[in-house]
């Protein structure tokens, strides 16, 4: 079976093809500048799997020419895999928020876009642009099924008091203000990853507990038990709990309309300013990337140094906070470009946590970095599993869709 994983921002479409049978990709890619004004710089990278790359510079007015230029990249006799677009057996898309409506994947049908625009609200900057690829696919591959991969369906199992924020009730009533919860994807497949590390061990899944560290540009953590989400880090939206690149993550809600009075700011000036100017960004004043700032600290910059401070120690106090959820630890997993390829600030976050049982083996730390295959960074004696597990959210988009796929009568087709 040949998938299209689709991944649609407000003005960039990522995309993979996949060979489920060896699940590998054929091609990926990134077209940019989708539907940006004066689209003069828009353009679609696209690479083979045997390196073989292209670079089209074309006008994408929106997400519809974005998809059929992807579609002719993949079918170009140079740089192409692709017979033909029958070749495509089913599309994957990745979709942000799927409210409390869905807890997995599901065939897209009109009842589903309906639930994926009633989200809109729910998730403003993600939902449209996901939907009008969604919408794109069908215009551009008539009659292939479509499958939604929701990164809110993982969280949805947290029991409600985990998901309830104490507000008066008639609010979630009202306007479903809830703790959803963000990255379930990222947070399922490596917790699976886990969770048969620790099978192989000799700890049933259904006694496994495990945290799981999603640090990329956007932080975001899981408390998992027996395979189930029972706390996450990101609410309502993806802007609480950890620190991130730019985002603030957990601050008293009070200071919102307190900068708001002192600084003569809007509400859209204080969503930016928590949003896009806070986080490791806004504490050091060095950038986003952590790898400057971690350069900036070596250099003696002080704020920086504060900003890996309290970016460290955020994940640190969450680890405690779950271990307590889950009423005990198997294993700690670290993901993404933070957590694959940092060993110092895997090692300031796991700091001082020997009482919990987690003891890192310090050598074995410094020697991973950007892993292909899943790592285990605990001492031996270790009680608790150190993991760095490269993250998947293409694949785990395929397999979602084959699964579903496969599951059809083709009458349903
Ligand atoms: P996204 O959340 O956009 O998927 P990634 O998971 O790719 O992001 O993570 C990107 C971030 O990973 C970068 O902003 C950078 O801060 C961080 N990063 C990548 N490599 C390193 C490294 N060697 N050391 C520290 N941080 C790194």
């Amino acid at each position: 079976m040949k998938l299209l994983v689709i991944n649609c921002g407000s003005s960039s479409v990522k995309y993979a093809l996949y060979a489920m049978d060896a699940e590998t990709v054929l091609a990926s890619g990134l077209a940019d500048r989708v539907g940006v004004d004066g689209d003069a710089d828009a353009e679609l990278k696209h690479v083979r799997a045997d390196g073989a790359q292209a670079l089209i510079a074309a006008p994408m007015p929106d997400h519809t020419s974005a998809i059929a230029l992807i579609l002719q990249a993949l079918l170009d006799p140079e740089h192409g895999v692709l017979g033909a677009v029958t070749d495509i057996d089913a599309v994957g898309h990745r979709v942000v928020h799927g409210g409390t409506r869905y807890a997995g994947s599901v065939l897209i049908t009109d009842e589903v876009t309906a639930v994926i625009e009633a989200c809109f609200d729910l998730g403003p900057l993600h939902n449209p642009p996901n939907l009008a690829g969604i919408r794109a696919c069908a215009r551009v591959l008539p009659g292939t099924p479509q499958v939604a991969v929701f990164d809110t369906a993982f969280a949805q199992t947290l029991p409600p008091h985990a998901y309830h924020y104490a507000i008066p009730y008639e609010l979630y009533e009202r306007h479903a203000i809830r703790r959803y919860g963000f990255h379930g994807t990222s947070h399922r497949y490596v917790s699976g990853v886990a969770s048969g590390l620790l099978a192989r061990r000799g700890t049933p899944p259904e006694d496994q507990r495990i945290v799981t560290c999603h640090l990329g540009n956007g932080c975001s953590m899981a408390a998992v038990r027996g395979g189930r989400c029972l706390d996450t880090s990101m609410g309502l939206t993806p802007l609480e709990g950890l620190v991130m690149g730019t985002r603030s993550g957990d601050v008293d809600p009070a200071l919102v309309w307190f900068i708001m009075e002192r600084e003569c700011l809007s509400t859209d000036q204080v969503d930016a300013l928590l949003n896009k100017q806070s986080g490791v960004l806004g504490l050091s004043g060095v950038g986003s990337d952590l790898r400057d700032v971690l350069a900036a600290e070596a250099a003696g910059h002080e704020r920086a140094k504060l900003a890996l401070d309290v970016y460290c120690y955020r994940v640190r106090k969450y680890i405690g906070a779950y271990a307590a959820a889950l009423g005990g630890l198997e294993a700690v997993v670290m993901t993404a470009g933070v957590g694959e390829n940092s060993p110092v600030i895997r090692r300031r976050c796991v700091r001082g946590l020997e009482f919990l049982g987690l003891r890192l083996d310090e050598a074995a730390n410094k020697a991973v970095v950007g892993p292909a295959e899943p790592q285990d960074i605990a001492q031996p004696d270790s009680a608790v599993r150190l993991y760095v597990i490269p993250t998947d959210e293409e694949l785990t988009i395929a397999r979602d869709t084959e699964e579903i796929v496969a599951g059809l009568r083709p009458g349903i087709l």
